[in-house]
């Protein structure tokens, strides 16, 4: 699932990029033109909020991380699994609700322990944006799904001790199983990292040229 690198071709992250890692060739059409799509999908989905008001806006999200005081195991077992069970049941009793899932190696993990009608379910959640152009032939998600997966690797990486590759290769792989289970839908848009212990240039860099749309 990894994508494949020019070993030649590895002296800056710019180079791997162009060597058309997935993640790369996933997002590459999506530059400009469609980009202003996706923005005028996702303001739609914004409440503006009341003027002269302090308007409070609540993103429920995931922060799951894959191991730290105890071990990936551990967190999935006596967490993660019910986090992702409680989601589940709770966007399906209330359409209006919405949820973003951030670390892939835990959904991966409980994704493959589901049942076919629970799967169903939850690619319905993902693809209700869905619409199928006829000019291109092609798939877009202008609007927000109930679940949204954002960022998108297998973890959230840390910023500063992480070799460029290999957070191309833990967000390609993360990339490539919601591409393989949701498609088009599953692609993530916006870069997540809320614990990295301060941000470096490169990442945000490297999110920018996989054109996510926004870095949190
Ligand atoms: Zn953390």
């Amino acid at each position: 699932m990894y994508p494949k690198k020019d070993s030649s071709n590895n002296a800056c992250a710019v180079g791997v990029l162009e060597d058309k890692s997935i993640l790369f060739r996933y997002t590459l059409f999506y530059h400009h033109f469609i980009t202003m799509f996706l923005l005028k999908g996702i303001f739609s989905l914004c409440l503006l909020g009341l003027i002269h008001s302090l308007n409070v806006h609540l993103v429920c999200h995931t922060h799951d991380d894959v191991g730290w005081l105890v071990t990936v195991d551990q967190y999935y077992y006596s967490a993660v699994q019910y986090i992702i069970d409680s989601v589940v049941i709770a966007l399906d009793q209330n359409p209006d609700r919405r949820f973003i899932y951030v670390e892939i190696a835990y959904f991966w993990r409980w994704w493959n322990q589901q049942t076919d009608e629970i799967r169903q379910k939850v690619k319905g959640f993902v693809n209700e944006g869905k619409i199928r152009s006829a000019l291109f032939n092609k798939v877009f998600c202008l609007n927000i799904g109930r679940l949204e997966f954002i960022s998108g690797g297998w973890c959230m990486n840390d910023e500063a001790a992480t070799h460029y590759s290999s957070i191309i290769d833990q967000h390609s792989l993360g990339a490539a199983f919601l591409h393989e289970q949701f498609g088009e839908c599953g692609r993530p848009k916006i870069g997540w990292q809320i614990d990295p212990f301060g941000h470096s240039r490169e990442v945000a860099s490297l999110f920018a040229q996989v054109s996510f749309l926004f870095h949190l």
